[in-house]
């Protein structure tokens, strides 16, 4: 595998595989790489010539300074990983070459950043939406992959794309979770053993709200689903709520045409877990 720092080094040796006529797969992450990574990088090494995968903690989309310095990273285990599974090239960035050449972009998300996400970490879509931007610049991919557990991000970016004309194709792929059911997240090995044992009440909560879409009425599945979890000692629910898979308005029981997805936020401690399920 090659790691490259420098953006404009990956430019260049991007730029002469493509006159090659070789496709290039990218998905970025921000390490500590787990399974559900990997899901990614197999996804790109399936429909292109060339996985690349970039590791880059991107302080722009903290909103909590805490946040961003115990966010884990395991650079040597990252690198031995995709060394492992056969990944092409790694982009290791760092944050003052990366935003050197940023060029202005005013893109208006609507109400696809207004709710979850958008409303409880204010600025972070538009921290996403600027280094993603940044690095599909210096990539220039034709095919980019993205998870599903990121729900809300999968949105803004597609939105990103076609705001920007953007010529390339994007990949969700589906959420891996452990066994008992937990999305698996760079964030897990932060929860001491307690909170982890406790965990799996996120993914129950959401297929208890699944398994009662249409035969209780939404607020009421979203009130049960939020005291499920805050039974577990430790928990506190940011928002567990339904909204329209394509909108992300919040749902209403009137809503007979939606797509209905539940998306949960939830606080095991001092650790913030997202997830997500779709309602059909
Ligand atoms: P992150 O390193 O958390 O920024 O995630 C990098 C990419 O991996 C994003 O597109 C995520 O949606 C995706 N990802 C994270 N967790 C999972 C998972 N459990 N299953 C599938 N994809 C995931």
């Amino acid at each position: 595998m090659l790691i490259i720092h420098h953006p404009d080094e990956l430019s260049d040796y991007l730029l002469r595989l493509k006159i090659q006529q070789k496709s290039i797969g990218f998905f970025p992450t921000m390490g500590a790489l787990h399974a559900g990574h990997i899901s990614l990088l197999h996804a790109a090494q399936k429909a292109t010539d060339t996985s690349v995968c970039s590791i880059f903690v991107n302080p722009t989309q903290f909103n909590n300074p805490d946040d961003l310095a115990k966010y884990p990273r395991t650079l040597e285990a990252d690198i031995a990983l995709l060394e492992k599974e056969g990944c092409d090239v790694l982009f290791l960035p760092n944050a003052e070459e990366l935003y050197a050449n940023e060029k202005p972009m005013s893109l208006d998300f609507g109400g696809l950043a207004t709710y979850f996400e958008g409303a409880s970490r204010p600025g972070h879509f538009d921290g996403v939406a600027r280094v993603v931007r940044l690095l599909f610049d210096y990539v220039n991919p034709d095919h980019a992959f993205f998870g599903l557990k990121d729900f809300q991000q999968c949105m803004i970016i597609r939105s990103m794309i076609e705001q920007l004309g953007l010529n390339l194709k994007l990949h969700f792929e589906p959420t891996l979770r452990e066994s008992d059911g937990l999305a698996m997240s760079s964030r897990n090995i932060r929860l001491e053993s307690a909170l982890r044992n406790s965990a799996p009440v996120i993914y129950k909560a959401l297929t208890f709200a699944q398994a009662s879409f249409g035969s209780l009425p939404i607020h009421e599945i979203e009130a049960q689903a939020k005291s499920m979890i805050e039974r577990e000692p430790n928990y506190k629910v940011d928002y567990f709520q339904l909204a329209d898979a394509r909108t992300l308005e919040p749902l209403n029981d009137e809503d007979k045409n939606a797509e209905p997805v539940a998306l949960a936020a939830v606080f095991a401690g001092d650790v913030r877990l997202i997830d997500n399920l779709l309602m059909k």
